[in-house]
């Protein structure tokens, strides 16, 4: 199963993510995360992309689809892929698909998470990550059992730099642009799926399910 999941900012991607990749036993792509990473282990990527990321902007096509060019070549790719991030420019798009067609790879869906953007501020900005394993938590949609600790692992919780007032702002302006055309492209396709992301975060599962039905 080769999957795209789309959605602005605080849809609830990497949500979703984290409960589709333990279902159907694919991996997880995410290229906010491997930014994040490369900044943490302060390699060239990280550089190269820091500065976009500070500001809410996009890091530039060439470096993000080299990033997941890279990652889809990997033997764990074979029997399949979750993209989370990716794409999110029509340039992009077009390389994933010339990349796909290589590697005989093409995508069996692209699950559009829809929720309007009036709610997206109050879900970036309560927004909590766990340092150690990158799960997702909000302060009050999907608060974890002790405050500041992660179910999952016990790591300490942590706000993202991005998730402050002023630069979610400017992403949700950036990615609100990019978002329709990235949509027109891929209903084009016959790929496209969009699912109420405005429901309990189990209900949206539940429709990802119904969508790509029970098995791996
Ligand atoms: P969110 O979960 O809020 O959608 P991400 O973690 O996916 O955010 O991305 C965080 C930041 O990483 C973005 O604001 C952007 O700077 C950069 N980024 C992630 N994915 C891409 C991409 N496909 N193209 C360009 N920049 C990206
Ligand atoms: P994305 O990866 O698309 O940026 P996240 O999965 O990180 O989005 O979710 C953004 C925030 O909203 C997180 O704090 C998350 O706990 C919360 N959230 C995710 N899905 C829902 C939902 N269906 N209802 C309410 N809050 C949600
Ligand atoms: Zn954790």
């Amino acid at each position: 199963m080769n999957l795209v999941l789309m959605g602005l900012p605080g849809a609830g991607k990497g949500t979703q993510a984290e409960r589709i990749v333990e279902h159907y036993s694919i991996p997880h792509i995410s290229t906010g995360d491997m930014f994040r990473a490369a900044i943490k282990d302060g390699t060239d990527l990280g550089l190269k992309a820091k500065s976009f990321m500070d500001q809410g902007e996009l890091v530039p096509d060439e470096v993000t689809v080299g990033i997941v060019k890279e990652r889809l070549a990997k033997p764990d790719c074979e029997n399949g892929f979750l993209l989370d991030g990716f794409p999110r420019t029509i340039a992009q798009a077009e390389q994933l698909e010339s990349i796909l067609q290589e590697l005989r790879r093409p995508l069996s869906h692209v699950i559009h998470i829809d929720v309007d953007k009036s709610q997206l501020m109050e879900r970036l900005t309560g927004r909590r990550i766990c340092k150690v394993c990158g799960a997702t938590y909000h302060k009050v949609f999907n608060p974890p059992e002790v405050e500041g600790i992660c179910d999952r692992c016990g790591g300490e919780l942590y706000q993202r730099a991005d998730d402050a007032e002023e630069t979610v702002k400017n992403r949700l302006e950036v990615n609100v642009k990019q978002m329709q055309p990235l949509l027109d492209f891929y209903k084009e396709r016959n790929l496209l799926d969009s699912i109420n992301g405005e429901q309990d975060i189990q209900d949206v599962f539940g429709d990802v399910q119904q969508l790509l039905g029970g098995s791996r």
